[in-house]
């Protein structure tokens, strides 16, 4: 339950941040702006009384998949691994954006790497949630062949929150690549078994095993539009809502 100062209908929830976040559109690497933009309004959604973790991802640096095509020689655990680090780097970011604008927060990593961030035990996060640190989670897993969905999936189960929120630069899940065909339709809700059916982007396909598996609901929405994190922690109907069925007619 959500304490009684808060606005939000969420206890504790988990945030879903690509790396392509913290660049500019179709660029790679880290922007200070974007990243503070983000933070900015991360800071205030937690205001709100809502406790939050935020599982980043690394694809705007990169992607371990990338080295599977052609004649790498760069294995493809060895990719994944990369992409790992390439979390904890967005994240020391993220950071040090959220405290230039006064939050507390804390740093933990899944591959353990002394002087950068701490280890990731549950119930120290939880303890850091409860008290009010926003805490960001970095290096996905700590094990390769997944992304970083997979890992906001786990730690959102074992932290025992609400809801997964994805924040995309899209407004939540469309029958086809928005960004390509302008006629894609937005779903504004959808079922788990929708979203495999259909074949959707959503998440990967193990996220959405795990949420479909213990009905840990999802929203996917848009980061780009100022607010629109606060308007997802505050409950209002925004994105795509994935749960494990329809909502009853109005
Ligand atoms: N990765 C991994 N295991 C994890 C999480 C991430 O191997 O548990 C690797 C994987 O190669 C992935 C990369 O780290 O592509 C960066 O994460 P992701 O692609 O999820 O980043 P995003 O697309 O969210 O920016």
């Amino acid at each position: 339950m959500p304490s009684s100062s808060s606005t939000s209908p969420y206890s504790r929830i988990i945030l879903k941040l690509s790396g392509e976040s913290f660049a500019p559109t179709g660029e790679r690497g880290i922007s200070m702006p974007e990243v503070v933009h983000i933070a900015k309004q991360t800071v205030r959604a937690a205001q709100q009384g809502v406790e939050i973790g935020i599982v980043i991802g690394g694809g705007n640096i990169l992607r371990g998949a990338q080295f599977t095509a052609g004649a790498s020689s760069i294995q493809e655990a060895t990719g994944h691994y990369m992409g790992m680090l390439a979390t904890v780097i967005n994240g020391l970011a993220l950071q040090d954006a959220l405290e230039s604008l006064g939050a507390q927060t804390r740093l933990m990593s899944a591959i353990k790497m002394d002087g950068v961030a701490e280890p990731f035990i549950r119930r120290r996060a939880k303890r850091h949630l409860e008290k009010g640190r926003i805490v960001i989670f970095a290096a996905g897993t700590g094990a390769p062949f997944v992304t970083t969905d997979t890992a906001a999936a786990q730690k959102a189960l074992e932290l025992e929150c609400d809801i997964l929120m994805k924040a995309t630069r899209v407004d939540g899940v469309y029958n086809d690549d928005p960004e390509k065909n302008p006629h894609a339709v937005l779903y504004d809700h959808l079922t788990y078994n929708q979203v495999r059916e259909k074949n959707l982007r959503v998440m990967d396909s193990t996220a959405i095993a795990h949420c479909m598996e213990h009905n840990l609901p999802i929203l996917v929405f848009n980061y780009r539009n100022d607010g629109n994190i606060e308007r997802a922690v505050r409950g209002e109907t925004i994105g795509t809502r994935v749960t494990s069925a329809a909502p009853a007619p109005a």
